[in-house]
């Protein structure tokens, strides 16, 4: 069941043209993100769903309701990460939750809430005092106070280290645990990879494709890419690479120094024969991979540019 639709929406801020046609809709319960580059448009997109900017032309449906009507019981529907200048800083997690809760209806009970974002510890430390996951992390708590069906989250992991990151991934998947919808951006191919049901790839203002990261990764060609190192020197590599060249299954090679990549459409095949080979040469072969496809590869394969955090 789709919980949010948009069509079409645009947005211009003088000649830059932030969005220029994005529709997608958003199905309840699952966790949808979007991903794209530096300046693609995926804050002015979230911005303009959380009615905060309006769009030049394009329409917004949560279910059968919209902005111009209905204002009022979408913003009970969604909550908003808020910036982290919006928190209070010489206040505490704790007191920071019970305040924004009072600025709703109904709101979830602030010890659940620490609980979720894992700060019961710290609940009565400054938020200044907080490191820049556990801000995040109370940011996300901010969000759900009022428990919202749907919730926003701007690039929660940006400039976090890995652990950090990973704190928060396990907070997103909580939040789907408790049946909530939840549309994320972010910067990191790996974070969109782990974490949703769905993918949205912008890039310049546009949709660039949208689906499941396993249907993307499999709409990629069937062909692998498979490394090789030999530790008997650049000739041994040299006649591995004229051999695997020979092989039916075997699109390309590239040989550099003692290594060699080979792309396939066959790896369990290539690498049978290759290793015959070597076998009966009495190669040795020091290093085998095949490389996993990812949204990285998805993104290039779609844009033909390099993907760059
Ligand atoms: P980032 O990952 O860097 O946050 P983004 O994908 O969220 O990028 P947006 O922030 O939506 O991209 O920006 C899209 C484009 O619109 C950028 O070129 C940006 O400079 C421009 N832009 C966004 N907001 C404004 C604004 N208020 N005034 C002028 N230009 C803006």
């Amino acid at each position: 069941m789709s919980i949010l639709e948009v069509k079409h929406l645009q947005k211009s801020f003088g000649t830059i043209r932030a969005v220029e046609d994005i529709s997608f809709s958003v199905h309840a319960g699952e966790i949808f993100t979007i991903i794209g580059p530096n300046g693609a448009g995926k804050t002015t997109t979230l911005e303009m769903i959380e009615g905060l900017v309006p769009p030049d032309h394009g329409e917004i449906y949560f279910g059968e309701l919209n902005w111009d009507k209905n204002s009022k019981t979408i913003k009970k529907m969604i909550g908003v990460q808020p910036q982290s200048s919006a928190m209070f800083d010489l206040l505490t997690p704790e007191e920071n939750l019970n305040l924004f809760a009072t600025f709703y209806d109904k709101s979830r009970p602030t010890e659940e809430i620490l609980k979720l974002i894992n700060l019961t510890e710290h609940r009565n430390n400054h938020v200044k005092k907080l490191s820049g996951g556990q801000r995040q992390r109370l940011a996300i708590g901010l969000a759900m106070i009022s428990d919202p069906d749907i919730i926003f989250l701007d690039e929660p992991t940006t400039g976090l280290d890995p652990q950090a990151r990973r704190n928060i991934w396990d907070i997103i998947l909580q939040l789907k645990e408790l049946g909530k919808t939840t549309i994320l951006t972010t910067h990191y191919m790996e974070e969109a990879e782990k974490l949703s049901d769905r993918v949205c790839i912008v890039d310049q203002g546009k949709i660039v494709t949208i689906d499941t990261p396993s249907a993307l990764i499999e709409q990629l060609t069937k062909e692998r890419e498979v490394r090789l190192s030999f530790i008997d020197g650049e000739d041994v590599a040299e006649e591995a690479n004229n051999f695997s060249k020979n092989l039916e299954s075997v699109i390309r090679t590239e040989r550099e120094e003692m290594s060699l990549k080979l792309w396939t459409t066959n790896p369990e095949d290539t690498l049978f024969h290759l290793f015959a080979f070597t076998k009966e040469k009495n190669f040795q072969v020091e290093q085998v991979s095949i490389r996993e496809m990812s949204l990285e590869d998805v993104f290039i394969a779609f844009t033909g540019k390099e993907w760059r955090d």
